[in-house]
């Protein structure tokens, strides 16, 4: 990704793609302090752009730094990027980290806090897997209690373990990994949130220790539009075996069927297929 055309929005400034470098003594790159977005445009309009600008703001405000740019200015510079960009459709990433400077231990309260934002072309998340269902691993890996991390922080700190769940289960030939949260309850993908559907009824875990996702709330909200029951709640995963439908849901996933969970199979049914295709309306609306 670093080496191609284009621009990237640099603490207010754009620069060149190739030019848009940090330094090595950055003190997000040792210590992890930074928080991002991950956020997609249709038809040149970024889908919930505002709650992606707050929730960054919040991010860094949870993990104890201010962005130096309001909101307002934040959209701005959104909007700019992707004229520049040209694209219609893109992705859109802001970052906001704490730079190099006068700190390079663990405290960092003299060192520049910086943001970047950046619009590429990306595709479907899970390829093909978005109409077969995508096969998804079981991470050994936990969602971290909040006495422990930030959760709700979209932080670069939690996606150390998203990284070495995605790497195993690739590795096992499968889209995704599937994560339990510190108690052992069914938590979310590595970068996704996660809903079930039983006898028309839909149940998704209850996001006390992660990320209740922009695009959690908005299917969420269409299914409550269907009439369809929407149980948040703790879910044991004893219960896999029992649902009939899974898919996930993100801003870079949108809404993606899943067929497999390890063991456990669902069919890519009527209501998982009408929420993926009026999500897919409604982002363009
Ligand atoms: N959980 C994690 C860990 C994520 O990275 C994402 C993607 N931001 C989500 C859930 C879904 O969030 P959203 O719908 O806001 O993109």
């Amino acid at each position: 990704y670093n080496d191609r055309d284009g621009h990237i929005w640099m603490d207010g400034q754009m620069v060149d793609w190739r030019d848009a470098n940090v330094h090595i003594l950055t003190h997000a790159m040792h210590y992890a302090s930074s928080v991002f977005e991950g956020e997609r445009a249709y038809n040149g309009k970024i889908f919930k752009s505002r709650e992606h600008s707050e929730r960054l703001k919040r991010s860094a405000q949870m993990i104890d730094f201010e962005i130096p740019f309001t909101i307002d200015e934040i959209e701005a510079a959104k909007v700019e990027v992707l004229e520049k960009s040209g694209l219609q459709d893109a992705y859109v990433r802001a970052i906001a980290w704490r730079g190099a400077g006068e700190d390079m231990g663990v405290a960092s309260a003299r060192n520049p806090v910086r943001l970047a934002i950046a619009a590429w072309e990306w595709g479907a998340y899970y390829g093909d897997a978005k109409m077969k269902g995508a096969k998804l691993d079981i991470s050994k890996w936990k969602r971290p209690s909040p006495e422990t991390i930030p959760s709700h922080a979209k932080a670069a700190g939690l996606y150390m373990i998203c990284t070495m769940s995605k790497h195993a289960a690739e590795a096992k030939g499968c889209s995704d990994a599937m994560m339990f949260d510190y108690r052992g309850y069914v938590a979310e993908a590595t970068g996704a949130n996660i809903f079930f559907v039983k006898d028309g009824e839909v149940h998704t875990p209850d996001p006390d220790c992660f990320l209740n996702g922009i695009t959690r709330q908005t299917v969420i909200g269409m299914l409550k539009d269907r009439q369809v029951k929407v149980h948040e709640r703790h879910i044991m995963p004893e219960e896999l075996e029992g649902f009939e439908q899974c898919w996930l849901t993100g801003t870079a996933a949108e809404v993606t069927p899943v067929g497999k969970i390890g063991d456990y199979n669902f069919e890519v049914g009527s209501l998982t297929r009408d929420i993926a295709q009026g999500y897919e309306t409604l982002v363009r609306v």
